[in-house]
C-alpha cells in the first residue's frame, strides 16, 4: 500500500516535492504512516511570496487585530484536537498526558498571546520608551520605535515538540506582524503539517503569513535574506552548522538558537528524609525522567542532593521510577511511551552507555518490562537512574556535566556544602532551567540569584507552593525560555518580551513636531 505524501505549503498553494520522499514511522509498532519531502520546491521564490505578500497583509493589520487572528487560531486548533492526539499516539508513541504537554501546552501558547496582544496599542508599531534630549531643551529628540522586521520568519525545529514548538514561536512572530516559515524535524513533521493545514483551510491568515516545508533543510538558509530571522531549536551540533552559514555569518540575519541542556535540580541542604521538600523533589525528578520519555530539552539531567542524603534519596527516586509502566501508550496500564524514532533509541542507548562508563547505575531502565509490545521494534527504554556517590567524584567527573542523554536517564549527585553544589550546578556550562527544593525563602533566593547569570530559568519549590507550582521542565509562555551558553544563547517567550526578536528597534531623532506626528500614526 502506498503511503500519503504530505504536501508542503509554500507560496500560498500545496505542493509535493519530486525527489525520494522519507517515511515517518510508529515508533511503538514500527508501521511507516506518511511520506515528506521537500525536493524541488523553488524555496526562494515561496520566501519572496510570503515576505512581499504575507509580510505586507500581516503588516497592514494592528497589533490587536492580529491578536485577534490569534484567537481564532486557538478555536480552530481546539476543534481539531482529537485528530492531533490520534497523530501523536501514532508518530510519537506518547501517552495522553505526555501528547497534551505538546498538543495543549501549543493551544495554551496561542490563547495567550491572543491575550496579550489585546493589551497592546491598536497600532503598527511599539513606541520604545520616551523622547530622550539630544539638545539643551526638548527641541531636538530621539524616539525608539519597533517595527516589525521586513522579511520572514524561518524556524527549524527539533522532532519532541511538534505542535507546541511551532506555535510557541509563530504566535510572538504573528502577534509582530511577521510571515512564518516552518521546517518540522523530519521525524514527526506530521502534526505540525496538519495544524498548518487545518490553519490554513480554515482560511484565518492572509496568504503567505503561514507556510509549511516539510524534509530536508537543504537549501531554506540559501534563501534566506538580510531581514529574515532564523530561530533554530535542535542539538548544538546542527547549531553550529546554522552559526556558520554565509545567511548568518555574511547577511547577520537575525538568529535565535535553543540548544542542548544539562539542567539540574537541587535539594537544599538543610533538608531532611521524609520533609515535604524532600518527598517535592522526588516526585519532580521522576516526572522529569519520565514525561515524554525524558525527550524534554528542560528536562533534568542531573540531580544535586546533600550528601548526607545521597542514599536516601537514590532509594526513594528508584522506588518511585520502578514503578513506571512502560511501553504501548495506547495500554491503559501504560505510563511511559516510547522514544520517538530507531535513530533516537540508538543514540539515547549510545549516550547512556557512555555516561555509564562515569557513574553507577542506579535502576537499569534496559531491564524494565515492555508491556504491550514487541520489545524488538518498540522505541521503549525504561526510566534510567545514574549516581556518582561521593561530592568529591562528581568534582572531577566531567561527563556527567556535559553528556546529554535526551530520554529518561538522570544522574544523581551528592554535594558536600551549598557553595560546593552550586559550582556543580553552574558546569553544566549554561542551562535553559535550574530548580531549587527547599523551605528556607531566605536560602533559597541567594541560591536563585546566585544560579541567574547561568539559566534562562530558576523554578524555586517550596512546601506553600506545591499545590500551584508550574513544574520544572514545563514552558509558560509567560516565562522566559532559553538559555545562556551551551543551551544556545537563545531567548523565547516571557509574555511580550518574545516580541523583541521579531522587531527592528529605531531610534527616530527629530523636533518636537515630526515627532509627534509619528505617535500619532
Ligand atoms: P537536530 O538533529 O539538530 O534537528 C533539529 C532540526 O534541524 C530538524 O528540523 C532537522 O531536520 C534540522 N536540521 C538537520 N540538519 C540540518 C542542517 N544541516 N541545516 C539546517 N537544519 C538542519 O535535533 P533533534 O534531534 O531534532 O532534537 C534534539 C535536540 O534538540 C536535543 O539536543 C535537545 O536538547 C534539543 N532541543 C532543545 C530545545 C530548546 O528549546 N532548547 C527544545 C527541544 C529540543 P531533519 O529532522 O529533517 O533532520
Amino acid at each position: 500500500m502506498s503511503l500519503d505524501r504530505l504536501p508542503n505549503y509554500l507560496g500560498g498553494r500545496w505542493i509535493s516535492g519530486t525527489g525520494t520522499p522519507a517515511s515517518l514511522f510508529d515508533p511503538v509498532l514500527g508501521a511507516a504512516l506518511v511520506q515528506v519531502d521537500a525536493t524541488g520546491l523553488d524555496l526562494k521564490g515561496g520566501f519572496r511570496f510570503a515576505r512581499e505578500q504575507g509580510g505586507a497583509a500581516l503588516r497592514a493589520l494592528t497589533y490587536r487585530q492580529r491578536a485577534e487572528l490569534l484567537a481564532a487560531i486557538a478555536q480552530v486548533l481546539q476543534t481539531h484536537r482529537d485528530d492531533y492526539y490520534e497523530i501523536a499516539l501514532a508518530n510519537s508513541g506518547t501517552v495522553k498526558n505526555d501528547s497534551a504537554v505538546d498538543i495543549d501546552g501549543a493551544i495554551y501558547t496561542v490563547g495567550t498571546y491572543a491575550k496579550l496582544g489585546a493589551t497592546l496599542p491598536d497600532a503598527h508599531f511599539l513606541r520604545d520608551g520616551e523622547p530622550a534630549s539630544l539638545a539643551k531643551d526638548a527641541a531636538f529628540q530621539s524616539l525608539h520605535v519597533q517595527t516589525p522586521v521586513a522579511g520572514l520568519a524561518l524556524f527549524i525545529n527539533a522532532f519532541n515538540f511538534p505542535a507546541w514548538g511551532l506555535w510557541e514561536k509563530a504566535a510572538p512572530a504573528l502577534l509582530s506582524g511577521v510571515p512564518v516559515v516552518v521546517k518540522p524535524a523530519t521525524a514527526t513533521a506530521w502534526l505540525t503539517q496538519r495544524m498548518v493545514k487545518d490553519v490554513v483551510d480554515a482560511g484565518i491568515l492572509p496568504a503567505g503569513a503561514l507556510s509549511v516545508v516539510c524534509g530536508s533543510a537543504a537549501g531554506l538558509l540559501d534563501a534566506l535574506e538580510p531581514f529574515d530571522v532564523l530561530s533554530f531549536t535542535g542539538s548544538a551540533e546542527t547549531a553550529a552548522t546554522i552559526r556558520a552559514h554565509a545567511a548568518v555569518t555574511r547577511l547577520s540575519v537575525r538568529t535565535n538558537i535553543e540548544a542542548d541542556s544539562i539542567n539540574s535540580a537541587l535539594l537544599m541542604p538543610d533538608t531532611r528524609a521524609g520533609d515535604a521538600a524532600f518527598d517535592l523533589f522526588i516526585k519532580e525528578v521522576a516526572r522529569e525522567m519520565t514525561v515524554k520519555s525524558g525527550q524534554k530539552c528542560t528536562a533534568i539531567r542531573r540531580a544535586f542532593v546533600p550528601a548526607a542524603l545521597y542514599d536516601e534519596v537514590a532509594a526513594a527516586l528508584r522506588e518511585r521510577l520502578s514503578k513506571v509502566v512502560v511501553g504501548n501508550p495506547r495500554d491503559e496500564r501504560v505510563r511511559m511511551g516510547a522514544l520517538v524514532s530507531r535513530a533516537q533509541l540508538s543514540a539515547v542507548r549510545e549516550g547512556l552507555s557512555h555516561l555509564q562508563r562515569h557513574t553507577t547505575t542506579l535502576l537499569d531502565g534496559n531491564a524494565a518490562a515492555i508491556v504491550d509490545a514487541d520489545p524488538k521494534l518498540a522505541c521503549c527504554l525504561g526510566p534510567t537512574l545514574l549516581g556518582v556517590d561521593t561530592p568529591e567524584a562528581v568534582e572531577s567527573n566531567a561527563a556527567v556535566h556535559d553528556i546529554e542523554v535526551f530520554g529518561p536517564v538522570a544522574t544523581l549527585l551528592p554535594y558536600a556544602d551549598l557553595p560546593r553544589g552550586i559550582a556543580q550546578v553552574q558546569r553544566g556550562q549554561g542551562s535553559l532551567v535550574a530548580s531549587l527544593f527547599g523551605d528556607d525563602p531566605e536560602a533559597l533566593a541567594r541560591t536563585a540569584m546566585a544560579l541567574a547569570p547561568w539559566h534562562g530559568r530558576v523554578h524555586v519549590v517550596t512546601p506553600d507552593v506545591a499545590a500551584v507550582q508550574s513544574g520544572h521542565g514545563n514552558v509558560m509562555p509567560q516565562s522566559l525560555h532559553g538559555g545562556p551558553g551551551r543551551a544556545g544563547g537563545g531567548e523565547e517567550l516571557g509574555g511580550l518580551r518574545a516580541l523583541n526578536f521579531y522587531h527592528r528597534r529605531t531610534a527616530i531623532q527629530s523636533g518636537p513636531s515630526v515627532l509627534k506626528k509619528i505617535q500619532e500614526t
